[in-house]
């Protein structure tokens, strides 16, 4: 869906869209893995500057690599949104955005509108933590064998914990008995 300038100056545009997986781009680690339930509105916010707001509400689950264990995960996403975009050919000559509302992201939109997949891209990719682990409880992958701790536990990093222990009480034995 194309949000065009013309049609802003005329009114807001509300929009309500399902979007299958494989119709958005995101990033290389991540795909979606359900349909994209968006609704909001796009409003000119002051003609002369051509800025657009876009408010709504997305829902959609993501699949990505789990940091910790490298195994594939889902993570939901429900988010609120609301973003202002600006003529990309204004911030050279305007210097900073004279947006100064608090929790509003600004992007930069070329020519004569808004394509609404870019802008939903943008808040999945906005919503995302910065650390996407399966669980809070992943055990990750064993640093010195490279199995995953969650399907096996493989014992050996214990060993890898136990000898930093032991060099610590050489260390204190070396400090002498004060310690
Ligand atoms: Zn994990
Ligand atoms: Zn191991």
């Amino acid at each position: 869906m194309f949000i065009g300038l013309h049609e802003l100056e005329l009114h807001p545009v509300r929009f309500k869209v399902e979007i299958p997986a494989g119709q958005i781009e995101y990033d290389s680690k991540l795909t979606q893995a359900s349909d994209l339930r968006a609704e909001g509105t796009a409003q000119l916010l002051n003609h002369s500057l051509g800025e657009i707001r876009v408010q709504g509400r997305l829902n959609v689950t993501v699949e990505a690599t789990c940091d910790r264990c490298l195994e594939p995960a889902r993570f939901p996403i429900e988010n609120k949104f609301d973003l202002v975009y600006m003529p990309a050919s204004t911030t050279n000559a305007g210097g900073e955005a004279e947006i100064d509302e608090a929790g509003v992201e600004v992007g930069y939109y070329e020519g004569n509108g808004l394509t609404l997949n870019d802008v939903l891209r943008e808040v999945v990719l906005l919503a995302i933590p910065m650390q996407l682990v399966c669980s809070e409880e992943c055990k990750g992958i064993c640093p010195v064998c490279g199995q995953n701790r969650n399907q096996r536990e493989c014992g050996c990093h214990e060993e890898a914990f136990d000898d930093r222990w032991s060099k610590l009480k050489t260390f204190r034995a070396e400090l002498g008995p004060h310690n």
